[in-house]
């Protein structure tokens, strides 16, 4: 089976500076996978080459089965894609938008008008179908883009930050249509800050610093390479950490301290390994 998006060697270089840096990458079909890294990490830069909106310096990229720079126009047609600045236009309608978008991508009339109500039912916006979209509330307006997004029946699905400025309640609601669309086969790439997120929907995760993939692999996985359990210490207003192979490991280390004041064992998470290996914070 042909992966769904392939990165070989992949530069991308502005002026004298590397924003991407030798990145080779494969997703497969059916995949969520989940791009994380701190600010200026490279990860727009890697999404906005593999949508086609700006072509790599150096390197292949192969998206469904298509190169991103001799076949972009094949490549648009499979991909759907939520980027922060895609905004809807605010003075339509939200059939409007959808309308505008079918038409861009030469759907026929009466498929376009099935495809349009479909996908407003599955995102919950057909009582809003009407209504001008500058009236709609943020959750909608995500909720829109995604519909919009799916109109042409895209293969794979690139989000950036998708849940980002949402509330708890929104954000988990947006993630109920993203766990069903890669139910139904869809492929997805994300970014996120969240770790919740990366845990709920990601089989994979990337992990993304000056350019350069520098981690990669399941939660699971990742936990096991770095370490499953943490011994801190607070020191003054921060923590000192340890990595062990296990809970009881740590639990073990903890034993040997003739003063066990100010520390804490626990089990490690993402936010962790993020910090570990980044030096900052996931938000
Ligand atoms: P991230 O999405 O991980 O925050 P970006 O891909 O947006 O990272 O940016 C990576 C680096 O590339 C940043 O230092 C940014 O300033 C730089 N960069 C992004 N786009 C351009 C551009 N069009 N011209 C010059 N530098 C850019």
């Amino acid at each position: 089976m042909l992966p769904a998006i392939y990165l070989q060697n992949v530069h991308k270089v502005y002026g004298s500076t590397a924003v991407v840096n030798d990145l080779s990458l494969t997703i497969h079909e059916g995949e969520v996978f989940g791009l994380l890294g701190p600010n200026g990490a490279g990860k727009s830069t890697t999404i906005r080459m593999l949508t086609t909106l700006t072509q790599p310096t150096e390197g292949d990229i192969v998206v469904a089965g298509f190169d991103v720079v001799h076949q972009a126009s094949r490549v648009k047609r499979n991909i759907g894609v939520v980027l922060q600045q895609t905004s809807v236009d605010v003075d339509l309608t939200v059939w409007e938008n959808m309308e505008f978008h079918g038409r861009m991508h030469h759907i026929p009339r009466p498929q376009r008008r099935e495809l349009i109500s479909q996908w407003l039912d599955y995102v919950d916006l057909v009582s809003k179908q009407h209504n001008l979209v500058k009236t709609l509330s943020g959750g909608m307006k995500r909720r829109l883009q995604i519909a919009r997004a799916l109109l042409h029946q895209p293969r794979i699905l690139f989000l950036d930050e998708p849940t980002v400025g949402l509330d708890p309640q929104t954000r988990r609601r947006l993630w109920e249509i993203i766990k069903g669309l890669n139910q139904q086969g869809m492929t997805i790439l994300l970014t996120t800050h969240y770790m919740e997120e990366v845990e709920y929907l990601c089989d994979r995760i990337g992990i993304m610093d000056t350019g350069t993939l520098i981690e990669m692999g399941t939660l699971s996985e990742l936990r096991q390479r770095h370490g499953q359990g943490l011994l801190m210490k607070q020191v003054g207003d921060r923590w000192d950490y340890k990595f062990f192979p296990t809970v009881e490991a740590a639990e073990a280390s903890l034993m040997q301290h003739s003063n066990k004041a100010g520390f804490l064992v626990r089990a490690s998470n993402l936010e962790d390994i993020f910090v570990e290996l980044t030096g900052h914070n996931l938000d």
